[in-house]
């Protein structure tokens, strides 16, 4: 029989987790796979790691990983992924909306030769229309500036053969955008579209500000665009420079010198645009050295308090 891992990210999920887990435990025994469940509690501060405890007592396939912080719902994918070694390797929210019933489909998919089982979040009136609104505009900027191709509502609910997480794990990046990754090892996909349904209890841990940070690693891990909009600034300030140089000479030559008036508005209008395009660049450039600064410094994606003897940079580049 194929072994399949199931990695979990959880965070403050103390009123969904029995509830999930119930779920997805009623799904699985239809189907003829070995299954372990990987929980990666992402530095809870509420009951979960206790109910998540209990859980794996009852339940012999549950394996917790406890994050010694918050480390962001990539990051704790990170860890479930990096200690999957099963054939098959499934992530999946804890909430309910990534559906357990998909499982046993995709599984198929993958037995009929496919290494990646995608899905896409078909969006329905249950979804907000800012969540909605935000997230289409961030597929069409992506995949407009980007050179790898993303689904627009692609989900961190996917399949991936063992061979494709080794390809994952050979990707030590600290900034991490797993959907954008996966896109870019390649290997032959399928995706499975679904509706999600309401999240099971509790409430969404995705802040706004986490939406932007992931938005941000995003399109700076995948795209060198805003870079080159600080040089093409600067081109179009030389070419600015070369007209304005044409202009004042043609006053020289036509003997009106007398006529340029000795514009302080003007003088001062140019200075601020120059200054602001300086600026913008140096700042797009400076995002840049701060993400290579990152990456320099390998810092691990996560660190794990329990089990203590786990080796502690698995993800890190040696
Ligand atoms: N999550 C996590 N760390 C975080 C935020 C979220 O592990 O910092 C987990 C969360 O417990 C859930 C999944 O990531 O299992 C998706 O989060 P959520 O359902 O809150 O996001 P939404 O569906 O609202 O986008
Ligand atoms: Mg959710």
């Amino acid at each position: 029989m194929k072994t399949v891992d199931l990695v979990i990210p959880v965070f403050n999920e103390e009123e969904v987790i029995e509830l999930f887990h119930a779920k997805l435990a009623a799904e699985l025994k239809t189907l003829p796979y070995v299954f372990t469940i990987w929980y990666i509690n992402d530095g809870s501060k509420d009951d979960t790691a206790k109910k998540l405890k209990i859980i794996s007592h009852e339940d012999e396939r549950v394996r917790v990983l406890e994050l010694s912080r918050n480390f962001g719902h990539q990051a704790a994918l990170t860890a479930g992924l990096d200690r999957a070694n099963a054939d098959y390797v499934i992530s999946l929210d804890a909430d309910g909306q990534h559906p357990p019933e998909m499982i046993g489909e995709m599984l198929e998919l993958a037995g009929n030769g496919y290494d990646i089982v995608l899905t896409e979040r078909m969006d329905t009136q249950s979804t907000s229309t800012f969540k909605r609104w935000t997230s289409s505009t961030f597929y069409r900027l992506i995949n407009h500036i980007g050179s790898t191709q993303i689904t627009p509502g692609a989900a961190d609910f996917r399949l991936l053969t063992r061979q494709v997480v080794e390809a994952l794990r050979s990707m030590p990046e600290y900034h991490r955008f797993l959907r954008g990754m996966v896109a870019w090892v390649g290997f032959r996909s399928v995706i499975l579209p679904y509706t999600p349904p309401p999240r099971m209890a509790g409430y969404s841990k995705y802040s706004l500000a986490k939406m932007l940070r992931l938005s941000m690693d995003a399109i700076f891990s995948f795209s060198l665009v805003p870079l080159y909009i600080g040089i093409s600034l600067g081109m179009l300030m030389l070419f600015l420079a070369l007209v304005e140089m044409i202009y004042v000479i043609s006053f020289w030559v036509t003997g009106n010198i007398s006529n340029l008036a000795p514009g302080w508005s003007s003088l001062m209008f140019i200075i601020l645009i120059v200054g602001g395009f300086l600026m913008i660049s140096i700042g797009l450039i400076g995002v840049y050295i701060g993400y290579i600064f990152q990456e320099v410094k390998g810092r691990p994606v996560y660190l794990v308090r329990e089990p203590a003897d786990e080796p502690e940079k698995i993800n890190a580049a040696d």
